[in-house]
This record gives structure tokens, C-alpha cells and sequence, in this order.
């Protein structure tokens, strides 16, 4: 679709003929109004509208006085139902990809059908806009130059504190989704596995009672496990490992400790002492052990 920059004042949709394919559509995470024009134009012009639950999707269609037909798409979709959307699409239509909030397969479904939809040769257009991701980063006051999503984090603890040892390396700035009841023990765990770095909690944004936290982990604990969980929708951000940033244990740094050991310690037998003595992970002390050693 091409958009008419000579146009003044969008406020209603531009009448658009859309080509055949499927339109990924952000809707807005909490602020009805941040729907971009773009979007409006889409979902005004667009033949069908496939989303996660057709009430959701309806309420907002309501509020732009827009009706469409809608199917349902979601995370039970099968085979069957992609290969009726990509039927649909090849006879012609314009189909949207919308979820209940913000960028669809961000944390939403829609992957497997955008990868059915290139192999058989289907146009797709993907729409910048609403996510909860980047203006929670932007919030933190953390380092935004790097950084990676990872998702949602598991809801049992030990494929959670499993998962985050394999991002505990990893350089930039973290970022993930929590639910509100999990908070806490996702920060614990954070905690645990990455050390006491600084993070953000961002929670309700774009919302009324939009709020932003930013603290080292240890504090946002003490808040949570003193006010009880919070309400709401909630991303986590977390600051890079930083050997400088290194937790103090009895008065000193890991690092420290650690340069003391490699004195008369192997870079093993260190990384095994500091780690024993701190409480922290076996690998990522021996990572710093490595590196101070100068053997990384
Ligand atoms: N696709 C969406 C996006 O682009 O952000 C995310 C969908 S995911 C199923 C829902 C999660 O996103 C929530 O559990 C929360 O972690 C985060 N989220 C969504 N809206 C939010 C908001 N207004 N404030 C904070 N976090 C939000």
C-alpha cells in the first residue's frame, strides 16, 4: 500500500485498495490512540481480520467505528487454519494479523503463519507501533545501545533459572515479560543466576496508572515482598553484567576476592572458593576468574 504523504490531516482512514496479503497489524497496548493511521487505514480497508479473540478485536474495531469480518487465529492454530488463511490470501483477499495488544508474534501468535506465508510466495507487510518492549527500555535509564528480548520468562523456577544462566554472558541490556504474581520470584531467580544488577520495572504503560521502578534487584525484592505483588502488566528490564558493577560480599568485590585467589590458586580452584564463599554461579564467577587471569 502506498501511503499519500499530501494528505493533511489523517484523522479517518484513507480510503486504500489493498493488495492481496497478509497486513501485520500492531494495536495499541493500553492508550486507544495509539493506533497509528497506518493501522486505521489497514484495518478499514483490509478484506478480513484474523485475531487472537474476536472480542478483544471487536471492542477496538468498535471504537474506530470500523466493522470487518473476523476469524479467530491464536496459539491452538493448526495446519488447517493457516492453510485456510494463505487459501484465502491466494484467491485475492487482504487479510490483517492483529493480537489483543500491541505488535503480533511478539510474544503473540502469528510466527508459523508469516513463514507458511513466505514459502508460498504471499506478500506480507509488517506495521511499526505499539509494544510493550521498546518504551519500557527507553524507561529504564538502563543502556539501550544493546539489547536483547527474552520473552516470557518459564513459570516454574528451575527451567526459569536454567534459562536465564544461558543469557547470564550475554552483553546489553535484558528484557522480558512477567506476569504480575510472578514477579517475585522471577526477580529472585533473576537475581540468583544474573548477581544484583540494576533493573527497571515497568508496569501499566501507556496506562492510567502507568509506573516505572528503577532499582538493583535486591531492592525491587525488598519493595515486592513488603507491598505484595503489584497490579497489572509488567516487563522487566535488566542491566549488563558488568565486572565493575560486581556484587560486594563481606566488604570486598568478587573481584577482588577473586584476584587475591588466582595468587596462589589455578583459575578453577579460584572461580570454585569465590563461587563457594559467594553464593554465586559456578560459571560465571569461573568466566570472570578466566578474564582477570588472562586467559579468556
Ligand atoms: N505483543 C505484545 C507486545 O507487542 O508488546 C505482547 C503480548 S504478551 C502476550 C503480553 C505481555 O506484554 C504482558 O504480560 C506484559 O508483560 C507485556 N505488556 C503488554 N502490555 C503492557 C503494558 N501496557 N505495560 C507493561 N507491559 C505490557
Amino acid at each position: 500500500m502506498k501511503t499519500d504523504h499530501t494528505q493533511k490531516e489523517p484523522r479517518t482512514p484513507q480510503d486504500v485498495s489493498l493488495k492481496a496479503g497478509l497486513y501485520l497489524v500492531p494495536t495499541p497496548i493500553g492508550n486507544l490512540r495509539d493506533l497509528t493511521f497506518r493501522a486505521l487505514d489497514i484495518l478499514a480497508g483490509v478484506d478480513l481480520i484474523i485475531c487472537e479473540d474476536t472480542r478483544v478485536t471487536g471492542k477496538l474495531m468498535k471504537a474506530f467505528g470500523l466493522k470487518k469480518p473476523m476469524r479467530v487465529y491464536n496459539d491452538h492454530s493448526n495446519e488447517r487454519d493457516r492453510a485456510h488463511v494463505i487459501k484465502v490470501i491466494s484467491e485475492g483477499e487482504s487479510v490483517a494479523l492483529v493480537s489483543d495488544a500491541g505488535t503480533p508474534l511478539i510474544s503473540d501468535p502469528g510466527y508459523k503463519l508469516v513463514r507458511q506465508a513466505i514459502v508460498e510466495g504471499i506478500e506480507v507487510t509488517a506495521l511499526p507501533g505499539a509494544n510493550a518492549v521498546l518504551p519500557a527500555l527507553q524507561l529504564s535509564g538502563l543502556p539501550s545501545d544493546a539489547f536483547s528480548f527474552i520473552g516470557f520468562l518459564p513459570a516454574r523456577s528451575g527451567p526459569r533459572k536454567a534459562l536465564l544462566e544461558k543469557w547470564h554472558d550475554r552483553p546489553g541490556t535484558l528484557i522480558c515479560y512477567e506476569t504480575a504474581p510472578r514477579l517475585l520470584e522471577s526477580l529472585k531467580d533473576i537475581k540468583k543466576v544474573l548477581g544484583d544488577r540494576p533493573a527497571a520495572i515497568a508496569r501499566e504503560l501507556t496506562k492510567l496508572y502507568e509506573e516505572v521502578k528503577r532499582e538493583k534487584l535486591s531492592v525491587l525484592i525488598e519493595g515486592l515482598e513488603k507491598n505484595g505483588p503489584p497490579k497489572g502488566e509488567i516487563v522487566v528490564v535488566i542491566g549488563e553484567n558488568k565486572a565493575e558493577d560486581a556484587e560486594t560480599a563481606g566488604g570486598e568485590t568478587i573481584e577482588k576476592q577473586l584476584l587475591a585467589a588466582l595468587k596462589t590458586l589455578s583459575v578453577r580452584d579460584a572461580a570454585e572458593m569465590v563461587a563457594g564463599a559467594t553464593g554465586k554461579p559456578k560459571k560465571a564467577i569461573y568466566m570472570l576468574a578466566l578474564k582477570l587471569s588472562g586467559k579468556a
